[in-house]
């Protein structure tokens, strides 16, 4: 929350004794106040002047013992500490609704700069989590026209309050994924599980940690040794059904073990595809 103290705002000192009032009871929530005048955005630079212009008005031309509101919100989301989170405010109307709930004024006026900005819904959500936690408050929200006849806060600020005053909608998420190449996809989809060789890999039904890439070295693995003792066996036969010679055609014997080839294949694929489901 930004804060701004009395003394950084530069607030006149509050008259005694009523000035140092403190609230008989813990306060039921937070009421919401407008300007209920013309109000036009200013540099923030200029917005303290306006937060002493308000106090000078309430204790010259209010007789009253300080600035009645508890805080005060400027445009820019700054929070004015008025009478702050001990003193009893006096802006909600009379005594019993002034010790009922803290009164918080948002910089917006019944004209001009009517609605609330962003950073000031900001502001005045953080002033009223402040006074929730530290005061303490409850959690009743609303208005100065919420028991009292008056048309503050203004629709605007009323409508956001009663609705619970939340936070202004975020600005959109960028796109979570911006910033990773294929390859960073690739490779966290396909990360390895720190296998060193397939030889050496633990049996993958009794590793349920296995990762895509362990199982692409186990079956690769198993195709290569398939592959060797195949051709170990092809040459085998090749040598054996030429020692035999006449009644034995080579042709023929080579055809059956590309066949047994094919077909262990295939088993091998059928052996995979269980594996991988069990
Ligand atoms: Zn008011
Ligand atoms: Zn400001």
């Amino acid at each position: 929350m930004k804060l701004v103290s009395r003394s950084q705002w530069g607030a006149r000192d509050y008259r005694l004794p009523n000035g140092a009032t403190p609230y008989s009871r813990p306060r039921r929530g937070v009421k919401l106040h407008y300007l209920g005048t013309a109000y036009t955005d200013r540099a923030h630079d200029r917005c303290d002047d306006y937060v002493r212009q308000i106090q000078a008005q309430h204790m010259d031309g209010n007789g009253w013992s300080d600035i009645g509101y508890s805080f005060v919100v400027c445009t820019h989301g700054y929070v004015y500490e008025g009478r702050g989170l001990k003193r009893r405010n006096s802006a909600n109307g009379n005594t019993t609704l002034n010790d009922q709930d803290y009164a918080v004024l948002l910089m917006v006026g019944s004209s001009g700069l009517t609605k609330p900005t962003t950073a000031q819904l900001d502001g005045a959500r953080d002033a009223i989590e402040y006074c929730r936690k530290s005061g303490p408050a409850g959690t009743w929200l609303g208005g100065h026209r919420d028991g009292y006849a008056t048309s503050c806060p203004g629709d605007a600020v009323y409508a956001w309050v009663k609705a619970g005053a939340l936070r202004p909608t975020a600005p959109q998420e960028e796109d979570p994924m911006a910033g990773f190449t294929k390859q960073d996809i690739y490779d966290a989809v396909w990360k390895t599980d720190q296998v060193a060789a397939p030889d050496t890999a633990p049996d993958r039904k009794t590793n349920t940690n296995w990762q895509p890439q362990s199982y692409l070295k186990d079956i690769g693995n198993r195709v290569r040794s398939l592959t060797v003792t195949v051709a170990a066996q092809s040459a085998a036969i090749h040598a054996l059904a030429e020692k035999v010679g006449s009644g034995v055609d080579t042709d023929t014997v080579v055809a059956a073990v590309e066949k047994a080839i094919a077909d262990a294949v295939v088993k091998v694929d059928i052996d995979v595809t269980q594996n991988q489901e069990s």
